[in-house]
């Protein structure tokens, strides 16, 4: 198999020419980019082309309006959710996930790949790319690319940050990348791995005085966007703990439905802080997500209860799973201390390894908690 992406670049948009060449191919084993713009219906025009092409189509995936509500389907449920698109003058990032057709996901399988461009691309992992380029590549790696075109580009030895000039940035860059650098050599150091992240900001300015933050994760890139007309220490530190929370994803275990979201999330949410910040700080979060939880007029619903839909459509639902397990992971680490945290780096180190889906059964032996069943299946309030 060989995967062609050229990508042509103009102003704010990108036009990506995908074409795959293969002597035996369904075209049923591609996904579709799942967010931005107009790619919902995709899959019924894709052409083939003759028994050798399987697969070519050309498709814009941004657009230069700042807030478009698009429609697209995560497991089978249909979300409209607003996007503040990752797109401004002189500067396009996505990831692949975001903004490719990419093969489905078999790690195992490795196939050639060519980009090209019109103007220099910069792709995390890859490097700098001025026309074309040939790779190997596995659909474990190109599922954790970031491709960025801008005119700027930070780097400092493992984490790459990209930002737009003519943004609003409230923090200074090169301070953040240092604080980010030393939580990111402790994950290395811990969880065994040698991570390289691409952070993107997009900022935007407001009408409001509030501080609204969002970010993506799950992928070795981390797409992140700050929207606030106000420049804070509270800010300042929000933004950091927000992009390690996004950077812990790459650590933490991934794959998952959202009954094991409290794990995913919340142990993210736990951990981020927990490896970044000093005694004071950590403290004040513990009260402030600790009382979150507890005044969260879901926090006893069993665990069964959470479905996809719930949790994509409820806010509070959703935010539960984030504080409920910050809290578990806290009782855990006042129970166990370092023993929950050797335990929790086994068990995503086993995960990695096997490549399984997340199972609740298996998560309790490695937590070896008498209460996993009371505080995370049934839903007994946690006493921390
Ligand atoms: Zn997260």
């Amino acid at each position: 198999m060989h995967i062609f992406y050229d990508f042509a670049i103009n102003n704010d948009n990108v036009i990506i020419d995908f074409k795959c060449i293969s002597n035996n191919l369904e075209k049923n084993l591609f996904n579709l980019p799942h967010s931005y713009g107009s790619a919902n219906n995709l899959f019924n025009d894709i052409v083939v082309l003759n028994s050798n092409v399987i697969i070519h189509y050309n498709y814009l995936i941004h657009t230069t309006k700042k807030n478009i509500t698009v429609q697209y389907t995560f497991r089978n449920i249909n979300i409209f959710q607003q996007h503040h698109a990752f797109s401004n003058k002189n500067f396009i990032v996505f990831n692949s996930l975001n903004g490719l057709i990419l093969p489905k996901y078999n790690t195992n399988k490795k196939f050639n790949i060519t980009f090209s461009t019109n103007k220099i691309i910069f792709i995390s992992g890859v490097g700098k790319i001025n026309k074309n380029h040939t790779m190997l590549c596995s659909c474990d790696k190109l599922y954790n690319l970031m491709f960025v075109y801008s005119t700027k580009w930070v780097d400092v030895s493992n984490t790459v940050v990209c930002y737009d000039p003519n943004g609003y940035l409230f923090i200074e860059p090169n301070y953040m990348i240092r604080k980010i650098n030393k939580f990111i050599k402790l994950c290395n150091k811990l969880f065994g791995k040698d991570a390289t992240f691409l952070i993107s900001y997009t900022d935007q300015k407001v009408s409001t005085n509030g501080i609204s933050t969002f970010g993506s994760g799950h992928y070795m890139g981390v797409n992140f966007s700050v929207m606030s007309n106000k420049k804070s220490n509270l800010l300042n530190s929000e933004i950091f703990i927000y992009l390690c929370h996004e950077l812990f994803h790459f650590y933490n275990v991934k794959k998952s439905s959202v009954n094991q979201k409290w794990l995913t999330e919340g142990f993210t949410e736990f951990f981020c802080r927990f490896f970044s910040l000093n005694t004071d700080d950590f403290e004040n979060e513990i009260t402030k997500l600790s009382n979150n939880y507890y005044n969260n007029k879901y926090k006893n619903v069993k665990n069964s209860y959470i479905t996809e839909n719930k949790y994509w459509n409820n806010h509070e639902l959703r935010q539960l799973c984030y504080t409920k397990g910050f809290t578990y992971a806290l009782y855990l680490y006042k129970t166990q201390k370092d023993t929950f945290i050797k335990n929790f780096i086994k068990m995503c180190k086993y995960y990695k390894k096997s490549n399984n889906e997340l199972d609740n059964k298996i998560i309790k032996k490695f937590f070896n908690d008498p209460n996993f069943e009371n505080y995370i299946i049934d839903g007994k309030t946690i006493v921390s």
